[in-house]
């Protein structure tokens, strides 16, 4: 924590642009090996593209039918590593795939699909695959459409309910290894000589203040922002990335297990998966070439989500929408449909001393982050290991809260603050938490709620404003920045009068 001005200190090892969670996993990652690291975030931690996913670790299925097979195989293996290393984050999750009116072809098609699936998992912990009768699919998933159903089939991947908590705790991580980390800090710019990039111009998002940052290695890992950045950063090179857009809908509580369904509209797959009390809808995936801080659900979206889910689940429409969330995925620039492109990663020497990241997914990130914090230490000329594969993250000890072991510094606040209002002073006092949106959506999960929050957020106001000093304009400023979250995200009722406290 500490303040802005010592991004402008000594020289760093590296400075890594964008702290989503593949520039948080490079700044753990690299400050584990030693370096001296800078992480540069133009917003929240985790708060763009890792918000804006559907929150599964996994290999996923699709990508077998696209002859991914390196893809599935990276993924699942991180998906154990991530088990083992943050279990109070990443959860096992059972996924029914339901024969309703399905082939016999597509039944043996799924059958084949699942046993290269469990076998390119071979050293898992979580079940194979297995079939299920109409009976036991009928029992477990009440509201599944009875009618031409012949059962389904069962299958394991995870769950990370708050990817931006699995961003915050490698940050954590980072700088209790020496990383010294900035949210709401955006690079504006570069400062060359002998045409080599020496220093990046970050301004406080906040306070406007502006510091140099001199690194002798630069890593660009801003995912959809990547051609934008690299454009920012003086680099003369064509679009290098694709961008998709992905939205998702939470309904009201209907499903029991995360279903894979397949969209009649188009022929997509899709899923409807329970999410911190939610029917969990994702996702769509049609081209998106504006700034993705923009993003949001349309009507469109929303209905080509309802329209596909409607005949496996006929009471979907009856559910109150409690939010959307959107998200652009940034993929290695390749033609074709949105959905053939691979979501592999690449990672390259884009020109002498940046080191830039393309694609990939959350499943992936720590692999991702190592591939890159090799390509780091190779131009640095430094030999050291990456040990992220074998050491948990800071929560790793207690699977039973989303904070893991370190909920009982939650716990000593209390008394003092109130449930609520002790998790706000924590999340001030050692998350980084600096808006009450941040404390709201990114450290809880209040965004899930049926009215998105409302009901606890003058709590969080209350120890926000006692721990950080906020005023009355601020305390204001605040409140209008969370209901212009929920507007975003279409809950049209938040609060318009912010509570006296
Ligand atoms: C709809 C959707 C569903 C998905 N579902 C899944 C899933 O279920 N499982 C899975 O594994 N993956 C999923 N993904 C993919 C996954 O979300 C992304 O691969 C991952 O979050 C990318 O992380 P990132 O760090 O590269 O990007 P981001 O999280 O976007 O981080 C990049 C950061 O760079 C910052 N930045 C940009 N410009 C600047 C600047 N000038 N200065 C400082 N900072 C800057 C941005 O603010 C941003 O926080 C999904 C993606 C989408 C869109």
């Amino acid at each position: 924590m500490g303040n802005f001005s010592a991004l402008g200190g000594a020289e760093f090892d590296a400075a890594i642009i964008g702290g989503g969670i593949i520039g948080c996993g490079v700044a753990r990652d690299l400050a584990l090996r030693g370096l001296s690291v800078a992480l540069i975030e133009k917003g929240d931690f985790g708060g763009a593209t890792t918000a804006g996913s559907t929150r599964l670790i996994h290999g996923g299925l699709r990508y077998l039918e696209m002859l991914d097979f390196a893809l599935v195989r990276m993924d699942l293996r991180e998906r154990e590593i991530l088990l083992r290393n943050a279990p109070h984050l990443v959860k096992p999750l059972e996924f029914r795939i339901p024969f309703v009116g399905h082939s016999w072809f597509f039944q043996q098609k799924m059958r084949a699909g699942l046993c290269l699936y469990d076998l390119l998992s071979y050293d898992k912990s979580v079940p194979n695959h297995r079939f299920v009768s109409a009976a036991e699919t009928m029992r477990d998933e009440p509201s599944l459409a009875r009618e031409g159903c012949t059962g389904s089939a069962s299958y394991y991947d995870a769950q990370v309910c708050l990817p931006e908590r699995l961003a915050l705790e490698n940050v954590i991580d980072a700088e209790r290894h020496g990383a010294i980390v900035r949210n709401y800090a955006e690079v504006v710019g570069v400062a060359r000589s002998s045409g080599r990039i020496r220093a990046l111009r970050a301004r406080d998002v906040d306070s406007g203040e502006e510091a140099e940052v001199r690194a002798k290695v630069f890593v660009n890992a801003t995912g959809p922002w990547f051609d934008r950045v690299s454009e920012r950063m003086g680099a003369v090179q064509s679009r290098r990335i694709r961008t998709t857009k992905g939205i998702h809908l939470a309904c009201a509580p209907m499903i029991q297990k995360a279903n894979v369904l397949f969209s009649p509209v188009d022929g997509r797959l899709f899923f409807a998966i329970p999410l911190l009390g939610t029917t969990w809808i994702s996702t769509t995936d049609t081209d998106f070439r504006d700034d993705p801080g923009g993003v949001r659900a349309g009507d469109g979206d929303i209905e080509y989500l309802l329209r596909s889910v409607e005949p496996f689940f006929p009471d979907v429409r009856r559910l109150a929408l409690y939010s959307t969330s959107a998200g652009v995925r940034a993929l290695v620039k390749r033609d074709g449909s949105e959905s053939s492109v691979s979501r592999l990663h690449k990672v390259e020497q884009t020109e002498p001393g940046v080191v830039s990241i393309l694609g990939g997914k959350i499943t992936g990130y720590r692999a991702i982050a190592e591939d890159a914090s090799d390509a780091v230490c190779k131009v640095l000329g430094v030999s050291a290991n990456c040990s992220t594969a074998v050491l948990p993250l800071p929560g790793t000890g207690n699977a039973e809260t989303l904070y893991g072991s370190r909920w009982s510094g939650v716990k000593a606040l209390m008394e003092e603050y109130g449930s609520i209002g002790a998790e706000a002073v924590f999340a001030a006092r050692e998350e980084y938490c600096s808006h009450l949106d941040d404390y709201m959506f990114r450290r809880a999960a209040h965004a899930f709620s049926p009215d998105f929050g409302a009901s606890v957020a003058a709590e969080a106001l209350r120890g926000l404003s006692r721990e950080l000093g906020w005023d009355e304009a601020r305390r204001a400023a605040e409140w209008g920045r969370v209901a212009a979250a929920a507007e975003k995200a279409s809950v049209k009722s938040y609060p318009g009068i912010v509570p006296s406290l």
